[in-house]
């Protein structure tokens, strides 16, 4: 067995254990390559879907998956769509029957930790779609959200950034302009990318949020 898998497994199982306190469901696949099939599973035909925005499911092949004709996408990347019309799937997936996304980071505690500039995809995961599959990469575990809060601020939000080509403070220097500070900490320009923090910790609904760890580093 390779160690770091080893450890991988280990530090999944603690948390998919705090998840489950807190009314998640939570499963673990070793491998990028079996994240499809789960999620398959987890899916009914007719179901209407919405994504937030994730290159965790592009590299899982998550998103080649939900445009199989026989679920109903609510297709945001369409080519052609005006701002309104994106807008106005943004909207509709507020009431998906499931919404498909990643995490900025999940704790040990077994919280989920997201940060957006539209917010719409943390509106989502706290109420709307009936289910919500989060696809998560082991990069994802921290300890605590104090880390978690780190973790948007040196890595994940620098990272977003280039690669949506935003104007914000953290696509000048790499890492956010409110590192030193408290979680909200931030620059004050107009492409910035951190407005709505969301923490899922118990939930009301059980195992309406399922999160699906993978033992392998995946999105930002
Ligand atoms: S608040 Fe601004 S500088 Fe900080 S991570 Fe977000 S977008 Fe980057």
């Amino acid at each position: 067995m390779n160690p770091q898998k080893t450890v991988y497994e280990k530090q999944a199982s603690l948390a998919m254990e705090a998840l489950r306190r807190n009314r998640m469901a939570a499963y673990y696949v070793p491998t990028a390559a079996e994240v499809v099939p789960l999620v398959r599973s987890l899916l009914k035909a007719g179901d209407s879907i919405g994504v937030g925005g994730s290159v965790t499911l592009d590299q899982t092949g998550v998103s080649e998956l939900i445009r199989d004709p026989q679920y109903r996408f609510i297709d945001r990347y369409e080519a052609g769509l005006s701002k309104e019309e994106v807008n106005d799937r943004l909207r509709q997936s507020l009431l998906a029957d499931v919404y498909l996304t990643s995490a900025n980071a999940i704790t040990l505690n077994g919280e989920l930790y997201n940060v957006d500039g539209r917010s719409n995809r943390v509106a989502a995961i706290a109420f709307g779609p009936r289910s919500v599959i989060v696809v998560a990469g082991i990069n994802k575990l921290v300890t605590d959200l104090d880390e978690a809060a780190k973790r948007v601020k040196l890595t994940a939000a620098p990272a977003n950034v280039e690669r949506l080509h935003c104007d914000t403070g953290c696509a000048k220097t790499g890492v956010c302009a409110g590192y030193k500070g408290n979680m909200t900490a931030g620059c004050a320009l107009e492409g910035r990318i951190c407005c709505s923090y969301l923490i899922s910790a118990m939930q009301r609904e059980k195992d309406r949020i399922k999160v699906i760890l993978v033992g392998e580093p995946l999105g930002y």
